[in-house]
């Protein structure tokens, strides 16, 4: 017997039988470094789902795995002791426009909309961009963020295509903020 067979997944509390067969939990993420089972690993509700400029491919942060290489992590915003939502905090990008998606409602559509077209006009001006799905404590609410390259050439035309928009007042003070960080 030796303490590797007291080895615990962090989130299920089986048993972790072979150290070399055990995750551990990812840097930027709430669990890091704690061991976790190969399911938990990959079943853990994601937090944030990102997707990089027109990449399809899905990067997951949950409470124990961190896709994006802790350039992206996350923070649970309480609004009281049942409800809440994840933030995204990001050292590389800044968020340059965030809203909510309320599914069966007819802001799911314009969003989808605004998703499509900004999506297009960011490729278009060579933007780097993240879409970001964020998890909240209402099952019908997802947080939908835009962010873009903490980069002059990422952040000025992303800020320029925003400003062109009509957008509620709180995106384009984001922008302002953005862009001192930028220049
Ligand atoms: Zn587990």
């Amino acid at each position: 017997m030796t303490d590797e067979n007291d080895i615990q997944c962090v989130l299920c509390e089986e048993e972790l039988p072979d150290r070399d067969r055990t995750y551990f939990a990812e840097p930027e993420t709430e669990y890091e470094g704690k061991p976790v089972c190969e399911v938990c690993y990959y079943e853990a509700d994601p937090a944030a789902t990102l997707y990089f400029g027109d990449d399809e491919t899905p990067y997951v942060i949950s409470s124990v795995r961190n896709d994006t290489d802790a350039q992206f992590w996350v923070s649970w915003h309480s609004t009281d002791p049942w409800r809440g939502y994840y933030e995204l905090h990001s050292s590389d990008y800044s968020c340059v426009l965030s809203d909510a998606i309320l599914a069966w409602h007819e802001s799911e559509a314009m969003l989808k909309e605004l998703n499509d077209r900004l999506m297009a006009e960011f490729e278009e001006a060579d933007v780097s961009h993240v879409r970001a799905f964020l998890r909240t404590s209402n099952v019908f609410s997802t947080g939908l963020d835009f962010w873009a390259k903490n980069d002059p050439l990422s952040l000025l035309p992303a800020c320029a295509i925003l400003a062109m928009r009509s957008t509620p007042p709180d995106t384009r003070d984001r922008c302002r903020s953005s862009l001192s960080i930028a220049t």
